[in-house]
């Protein structure tokens, strides 16, 4: 009982630091520094499974640590299992005792062995359920550590828990394992789900919402020297869609949606609106910059000689921009540009027009 007890405690922790693991996961940080601190706190876990142990003779410790290093080795990465390890090594060093040799080489095995499923085991085995078991299984190799113990004190450790240790890794690395997997993919199913939200599905632009945010973000930095807002509308772009398909006319957008990824800078931000119609923004920009880059987009465009299904494809587009100092709406700024915009269809399109705020 008191094994059970010692070991459900431990997997408890652990437990709790997955989920933990969870809110990390969904924080700003490099995945190497995330995998340090749950190696530190999992090494925080071993330490405690090892001041808390099931003892068995004098000297020799039996406790959840060696599932506790394999599954951060497994997990976390070198880096993050080398945090766990070195802190369990301390602690069992603290508590010393003559089964302190064949503690720690127990503890180096589990290490091992976790990383050797990680690398080569796991990709391997198909059920997730399956690849843990073999993760528990491994981990019991760490058994082997005991060689380093008197023949006596061996054979009692081994007589009456070795059977328990095995069970128990099999189930802790089942459990512990689908509570990271579990976190992990709960992770990246909420961040792929908020990209989705974020871009236009058919370009892979940002869309609309997502547009408005970043313009609202960045309209609110320093800036001395003025920002600009482009509308990009292709002309006659119902006639491409009469002449050559639907289907056509979607791949045709996706060209223009890289073309102007391509042309802009690093840090203007372009965004499609719907239909045919594209935004960028540029923000500490000269007057006379965006000028030339809203003309190097129409001439882009122009000149971009799209083929598609071997038909040649000829498109040209209109650009109405709005140039200002300081913060504008989104809404005032997206009405000017489209007054502009009106203008250079009116003018006979393929062509850019400017509102400068008054
Ligand atoms: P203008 O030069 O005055 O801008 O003429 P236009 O034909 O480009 O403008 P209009 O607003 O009359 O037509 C826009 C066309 O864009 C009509 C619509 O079928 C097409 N369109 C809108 N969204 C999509 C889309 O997602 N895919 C495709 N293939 N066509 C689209
Ligand atoms: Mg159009
Ligand atoms: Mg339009």
């Amino acid at each position: 009982m008191n094994g059970t007890m010692h070991f459900l405690n431990s997997l408890g922790l652990m437990a709790l630091l997955a989920i933990f693991y969870g809110s990390l996961l969904r924080r700003r940080m490099s995945s190497e520094l995330r995998k340090v601190v749950m190696g530190v706190l999992f090494g925080g876990a071993a330490a405690i499974a090892v001041f808390q142990p099931i003892y068995l003779g004098s000297g020799v410790l039996v406790d959840a640590r060696n599932l506790i290093v394999g599954c951060a080795s497994a997990f976390f990465g070198p880096l993050g299992a080398s945090a766990t390890l070195i802190i369990t090594a301390i602690a069992r060093v603290h508590a010393g005792g003559i089964g302190l040799s064949a503690g720690l080489a127990s503890m180096v095995i589990a290490y091992l062995m976790g990383a050797i499923w990680a690398r080569s085991v796991r990709s391997r085995l198909n059920s997730t359920f399956v690849s843990f078991l073999a993760l528990g299984a491994m981990i019991s190799l760490s058994l082997l550590g005991t060689l380093l113990l008197p023949a006596v004190l061996r054979t009692k450790l081994l007589s009456e828990i070795g059977a328990f240790s095995v069970g128990f890794n099999l189930f802790g690395a089942v459990i512990l394992g689908g509570f990271i997997d579990r976190e992990r993919r709960h992770a990246a199913r909420e961040s792929r789900l908020s990209n989705e939200a974020k871009t236009d599905p058919l370009t892979g632009l940002l869309n609309r919402r997502s547009f408005q945010e970043r313009y609202e973000r960045q309209a609110q930095e320093r800036n001395r020297i003025g920002s600009a807002l482009l509308v990009v509308d292709l002309d006659h772009f119902k006639d491409i869609n009469d002449a050559n398909g639907h289907d056509v006319g979607d791949i045709v957008l996706q060209s223009v949606g890289r073309l102007l990824s391509d042309t802009v800078r690093q840090s203007d931000v372009v965004a499609r609106m719907g239909g045919e119609e594209f935004v960028v923004f540029l923000p500490n920009t000269e007057f006379g910059n965006a000028r030339s880059l809203a003309e190097r987009i129409r001439q882009n465009v122009q000149g971009a000689g799209l083929e598609v299904d071997g038909r040649q494809i000829s498109i040209t587009t209109s650009v109405g921009g709005h140039w200002h100092h300081g913060i504008v709406d989104l809404a005032v700024a997206l009405k000017q540009a489209d007054v502009a915009l009106y203008r250079a269809k009116e003018s006979g399109r393929n062509r850019v027009e400017f509102n400068l705020a008054a």
